[in-house]
């Protein structure tokens, strides 16, 4: 079947959702398609590993894709984009013309070999099947120590499991977080009843009736009913690829997330951005950027001049610890802490060649602002003068 559109939207996603309402409000009468894989309209994703554990309803995480008024298709995957006729065609054999296209395929988990039956956290139907297996007891192992580990593992155990958290840095969060806070949040996770396996690298898994058997390279094993796995994601790039636009660690787009074809836009996970303010491009993955960009491609494939320029923000909830963070977080570059309570309430900055590269607000809120301007400015920075710049007076 041939289906025609003024507007193409691949993802059915948080970027896609976003994109739609924007495409809408700028245009009352354009035809908008939208084509996804998963079985569910868009949703947020973030409640799966927090809200939702939490008392947080599943009714609350749909996206309002229906003020869009789009045409939205699911259980449906792109496989080809024909950049010189304008059509996509699909896995079951229709054909989608499209005026603008938008990328926003997200990403894929990363996999272990050997661990099919494990819950590579991401989406809706992997929420609903780690559901099924938490309850009072039931022993729940979590691989990976970044945001995804850390927050599953510290929903898990405030729903009554017992954790065992496995990944092969010395500390959660060890490649964010300056080392002393990396290691607080350790003892902290310990104090909570996790069970926190550093440095372990699990081998693979073997399942049966009693559950999962996680093998470690040193030799040991844990048992678990469910095992959950963060081990990051990459960029779902084959269509652009296939296509021949650029791509490296994501599609490349230019400030108005155009991609290297002038018809086709990319935003959300997927797409790799100029980021002047840090001096080089970004692919992040983040609520905030994937709405913003998803809204800022809607309006300029529906012909505006509406810029993606302002650095996105992230934030995570662990028990009840919770921050804020802008720019590049890595634990590699110089780090400056300012504790209003040693780990519990402060600001660390990340610095690099004078620059501010990165803020990350620990329980201290309203500042991302703020923190986006002191990365932008020109400073020179250094361990002395930095300290004090944040919270900025409101
Ligand atoms: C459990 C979890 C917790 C998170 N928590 C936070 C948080 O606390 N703070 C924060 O800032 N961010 C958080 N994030 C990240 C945030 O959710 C993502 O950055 C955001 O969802 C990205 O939106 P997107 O539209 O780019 O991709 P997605 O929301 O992943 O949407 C992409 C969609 O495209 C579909 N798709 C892919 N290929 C095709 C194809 N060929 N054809 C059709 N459809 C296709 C995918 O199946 C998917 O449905 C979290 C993510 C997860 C998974």
């Amino acid at each position: 079947m041939q289906h025609t559109f003024d507007y193409l939207i691949i993802g059915a996603g948080m970027a896609g959702e976003a994109a739609a309402q924007a495409l809408r409000e700028a245009d009352a009468k354009a035809t908008i398609g939208m084509l996804g894989d998963e079985s569910h309209p868009p949703y947020d994703r973030p409640p799966l590993s927090k809200k939702l554990w939490k008392g947080g309803k599943e009714e609350d995480i749909w996206r309002p894709i229906d003020k869009a008024r789009a045409e939205v298709t699911l259980q449906r995957r792109a496989t080809k984009i024909d950049r010189a006729a304008h059509v996509v065609s699909d896995a079951a054999g229709d054909t989608w013309k499209y005026r603008k296209l938008l990328i926003a395929t997200g990403g894929t988990p990363r996999k272990l070999r050997g661990g099919d039956d494990f819950i590579y956290y991401r989406t809706f139907d992997d929420y609903q099947r780690l559901r099924k297996a938490v309850k009072p007891g039931a022993r729940i192992a979590v691989i990976g120590g970044g945001f995804i580990g850390s927050e599953i593992a510290a929903a898990m155990a405030m729903n009554g499991c017992k954790v065992t958290m496995l990944f092969p840095e010395d500390a959660i969060g060890a490649r964010v977080y300056p080392e002393s806070l990396a290691d607080a949040v350790t003892a902290y996770f310990r104090e909570k009843g996790v069970d926190v396996r550093a440095g372990a690298k699990v081998k693979g898994g073997s399942s049966g009736t009693g559950g999962t058997t996680l093998e470690l390279e040193n030799g040991d094993s844990v048992r678990a009913d469910a095992v959950v796995a963060g081990l990051g994601i990459t960029p779902n790039v084959k269509l652009a690829e296939d296509a021949g636009l650029a791509v490296d660690n994501g599609i490349i787009v230019n400030d108005h997330l155009q991609t290297s074809d002038p018809d086709i836009y990319a935003a959300g996970d997927v797409a790799s951005f100029p980021a002047p303010a840090l001096g080089h491009r970004l692919r992040v993955e983040h609520e905030n950027a994937a709405i913003t960009m998803g809204v800022r491609a809607g309006k300029c494939m529906a012909g505006q001049d509406a810029p993606y320029d302002e650095l996105p923000f992230f934030y995570s909830d662990l028990f009840d610890l919770g921050y804020e963070a802008v720019g590049t977080l890595d634990s590699r570059l110089e780090t400056v802490e300012q504790w209003v309570t040693p780990f519990r309430e402060g600001v660390v900055y990340y610095l690099d060649a004078g620059r501010v590269r990165g803020v990350l607000l620990w329980n201290t809120w309203g500042q991302v602002d703020a923190a986006r301007a002191l990365i932008a400015s020109p400073g020179p920075f250094d361990a002395e003068n930095v300290r004090g710049r944040l919270p900025a007076a409101a």
